[in-house]
């Protein structure tokens, strides 16, 4: 059985074409896999992770492309099943800027999740589950949060990642609403700015990250794009600046990011309170570099780093 596993969304990105365009201007659609936690799994796979997915995909050639691709980079793959009822998950993608995309998402068999479809004894054998809030905006959302509450009381550390899509859900309210569900059975929490405005009132990640460990977060991590990342698990908290890189795309990397600091996480003795602040820097640079290095490619799959690499950035004076 995996040490991590990965619950959620494997989908299809279709990417505008020309890039800077809006999806209503695009000339073309590039298919690429992603979904965050697939991406999640891809790169801890590629930091040499042992790392399972489990999620759905349609009995479709995108499933099978998405199912391939996990494979081909080592995840296990053995809990991802296709449904013949729903297609695989797709979302158009137009990134007007690199803080600014466009989404269209045709939601599919991803967020379809039954209680059926999962198995607990897979899940509850992890040492970290993690899994992200756009599972939470289909009808899946009741089987995710019982599999992560039964797993949570297990003893598995659950990692969770904001990850707001506004295209997903009503309106903003029920996606805070939909999102701060999510939070109630977490260990770590990660987040961007826009979504720590919106999940905590405020865009301070000092207040902000406080503000989380209030509603029983352990550690909370605030990404902030070049501008690094903020820590906060009540015990120690801070800034860390980001790697200075030539960045080229930065679609996945808040992916890279928490797959990074999984991957750190996995060499402590997984007790989030006691982590002292040179250890929390320790995993934060790591999770920053693998971060940084996913910025400097294309994809977000493509783009994710090897440990070594990671190592090697971070070695640097
Ligand atoms: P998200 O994609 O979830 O919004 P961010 O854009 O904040 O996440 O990126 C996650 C992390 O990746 C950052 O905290 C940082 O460590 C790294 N990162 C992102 N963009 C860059 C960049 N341009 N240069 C260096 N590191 C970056």
């Amino acid at each position: 059985m995996p040490d991590v596993v990965s619950l959620g969304e494997a989908v299809i990105d279709l990417f505008a074409a020309p890039a800077g365009v809006a999806l209503e201007e695009a000339d073309s659609f590039s298919p690429e896999p992603g979904g965050a936690p697939a991406n999640v799994a891809v790169a801890l796979a590629r930091l040499g992770v042992d790392v399972g997915f489990v999620g759905l995909i349609g009995d479709d050639p995108f499933g099978l492309l998405l199912s391939k691709r996990l494979k081909s980079e080592g995840v296990d793959t053995d809990q991802l099943r296709a449904r013949a009822d729903s297609p695989t998950m797709i979302a158009l993608v137009a990134a007007s800027s690199p803080r600014d995309q466009d989404f269209i998402i045709y939601r599919g068999a991803a967020l379809k999740l039954r209680t059926a479809d999962l198995d607990l004894s897979y899940l509850r054998s992890a040492k970290i589950l993690t899994f992200g809030s756009v599972s939470l905006s289909g009808e899946g959302s009741g089987a995710v949060l019982g599999a992560v509450r039964q797993a949570r009381e297990a003893g598995v550390m659950v990692a969770y990642d904001a990850n707001l899509r506004p295209a997903l859900w009503p309106d903003m309210g029920t996606a805070r609403k939909g999102i701060l569900e999510g939070m109630q059975d977490v260990d770590v929490c990660k987040l961007n700015e826009v979504e720590l405005e919106l999940l905590a009132g405020t865009d301070d990640p000092a207040t902000g990250s406080r503000r989380l460990l209030d509603r029983g977060v352990k550690l909370c991590l605030v990404t902030l794009g070049s501008g690094g990342a903020y820590f906060n698990n009540g015990r120690a908290e801070g800034h860390i600046p980001a790697f200075d890189v030539e960045a080229v795309e930065t679609t996945g990397c808040g992916d890279a990011f928490l797959a990074g600091l999984i991957a750190g996480l996995l060499e402590t003795s997984l007790q989030l309170e006691t982590l002292d602040e040179a250890s929390l820097r320790r995993l934060v640079r790591f999770a920053n570099g693998t971060g940084a290095l996913t910025a400097t490619r294309k994809g977000a799959m493509a783009a994710a780093p090897k440990r070594a690499d990671v190592e090697a950035l971070i070695s640097r004076p």
